[in-house]
Parts: structure tokens; sequence; C-alpha cells
């Protein structure tokens, strides 16, 4: 199966290095045909990304802090002066102060939580609202999440309530954007080591305990995710908006752990 994403151009936002879950993304969706540009976070991520981009044939490199407005702002002008329209975008964006990642959520402060909210947050709906304007012909958005937003997943603290948020923005950004065939949606992938997955603590444990009591037994490759993310961004899914999509071995299924563990 070749040439899904023909035609299609999208921007690709959150590769700090080939082990980001957006980098997984992007190669998948340029194996398939589509034209990318990748929006990157300051000039040390950039010189990381300038090579990965090339070699995917990016056609546009931006830098975007999505924690300033007028940046995010001359990111989607410069696609519009460069392509005149879009047809997706892959927010694969998360942070928060790793000192916050331990310990209680109830000592979260009031500065990291705005942080966290506005970087892992808000600036899903910022970018929406952004890319909604160049989608002259329908389209698709793409942010990803992770199960810390349903139940409570140790360390994860503030970040699962930022989930939670990023997942409510994704449901009322469908309905927003719906009538105009812009679909929304999000993948809850399950542990993959990266830069950001490393910034929690203990998540080591994390991983080989859901390596261990998933259905599947193991954890999800960035192929896994970005085949999904190929599936939610293409016209294969073109009746699918304002969904959750878990890509974690169907760990989000299961309610104990296995009986080998229970009885360790
Ligand atoms: P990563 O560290 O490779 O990517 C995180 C990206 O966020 C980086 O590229 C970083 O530059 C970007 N970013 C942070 N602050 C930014 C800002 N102010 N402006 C612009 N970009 C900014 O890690 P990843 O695990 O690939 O993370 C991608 C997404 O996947 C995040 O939303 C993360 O929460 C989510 N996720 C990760 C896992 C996991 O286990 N790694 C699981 C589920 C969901």
């Amino acid at each position: 199966m070749t040439g899904l994403m023909q035609g299609k151009r999208g921007l690709i936002m959150g590769v700090a290095n080939d082990h980001s879950i957006a980098w997984g993304i992007a190669q998948k969706l340029a194996e398939q045909g589509a034209e990318l540009a990748f929006s990157y976070q300051g000039e040390a991520f950039g010189r990381r990304v300038k090579p990965l981009a090339e070699k995917v044939g990016a056609s546009l490199l931006v830098p975007c802090d999505v924690e300033d407005s007028a940046s995010v702002a001359a990111t989607f002008d410069r696609l519009g002066e460069e392509w005149g329209g879009l047809d997706f975008v892959v927010h694969a964006i998360g942070f928060s102060d790793k000192n916050e990642l331990k310990g209680l959520y109830a000592d979260t402060s009031k500065d990291n939580f705005v942080r966290t909210m506005v970087i892992s947050c808000y600036s899903f709906t910022e970018i929406a609202r952004h890319a909604a304007k160049l989608m002259n012909d329908g389209g698709s958005l793409l942010t990803l999440t992770y199960a810390g937003s349903v139940s409570v997943m140790p360390n994860y603290n503030v970040m699962g309530v930022a989930k939670a948020g990023l997942e409510a923005s994704v449901r009322y950004l469908a309905n927003d954007f719906g009538p105009r065939g812009i679909r929304v949606n999000a993948i809850s992938a399950g542990p993959v080591r990266t830069l950001a997955g490393a910034g929690i603590a203990d998540a080591r444990y994390m991983f080989s305990y859901q390596q261990r009591n998933s259905p599947l037994r193991r954890t999800v490759t960035l192929g896994e995710v970005g085949g999904s993310a190929l599936y939610l961004l293409s016209d294969l899914s073109s009746g699918v908006t304002g969904e959750i999509h878990y890509v974690d071995s169907g760990y989000n299924i299961v309610s104990m752990p296995t009986l080998e563990e229970l009885k360790k």
C-alpha cells in the first residue's frame, strides 16, 4: 500500500530527535507520499531536527515555541505564504517541570500548573484555530495523549490533568470544525522511551510493568504509533472525529495485573 497521503501537505510539531513519537509519525506519512513541514523548539532542537527533516524530503523547517502566541501565529503565516493551504497537523508536544513529575500531585505549584496547561493543552487549541484557517478542503488534526488523563499513574501528576484537558479539547474542537470537514483526534500511546518520557520519575518501572501486563505483553513501537497516526490523518478514517484512539498494546482494557504478576 503506497500513496495514501499523496497530494497532502502537513505540519509535524514535536520532533526533538529520532526517538520522538512525532518522528515515528513523520516517517510513516512520508512513506505514503505526504509533503511535510517540521517545526522545532529553539535552535538547539533545530540542529537535530534539520537532518531528520532532510531525510524525509521536508520542504519547510520553521521555529515555533508554543508558549509564545506570536511564534505560533508566525508559523502558520509562513505555511500560508509557502503552501496557501494545509491538510493536516501533528501536535506531539508536552512539557512540565520534571521536579513536579514526582511526589504528590497535591504539591503542584500554580506556576507549573499554568505552564504545563499552556504548553501541553492550550497549544493544541491555538494551533487548531490557526490550522483550520488554512484548511480549505477539510483536514485532519492529531494530538498525542496518555492514559494518565483518565486514571492515576504514579508521578504523572499535573501532566495527567493537562492530558484530561487536552482530550476534552479534542472533542470540543471536533465539534467546532466538523461542519467544515476538519477532523480532530488523539492517539493515547503506551509508554515509549523518549526525552519527554524520561522526565517522569521512575518511568522505567511503568514501562516494564506495562510490558508484562498489557494483553500483547509488550510496549508499542514508534512505527506502530506512526501507523495509527497515518490512519487518522489519511482518508481511511474519513468518518472518525473526536476520538481518543489507544495505541498501547491493549493496556487500557485490563483492570488488574496478570495472574503471573499477582502470584509472584
Ligand atoms: P519528545 O521529548 O521527543 O517530544 C516532546 C516535544 O515537545 C519536543 O519536541 C519538544 O521540543 C516539544 N516541546 C516542549 N515544549 C515546547 C514548546 N514550548 N514549544 C514547542 N515545542 C515544545 O517526547 P515524546 O514522548 O515523543 O512526546 C510527544 C507527545 O507524546 C507529548 O505530548 C507526550 O506527552 C506524548 N506521549 C508520550 C508518551 C511516551 O511514553 N513517551 C506516551 C503517550 C503520550
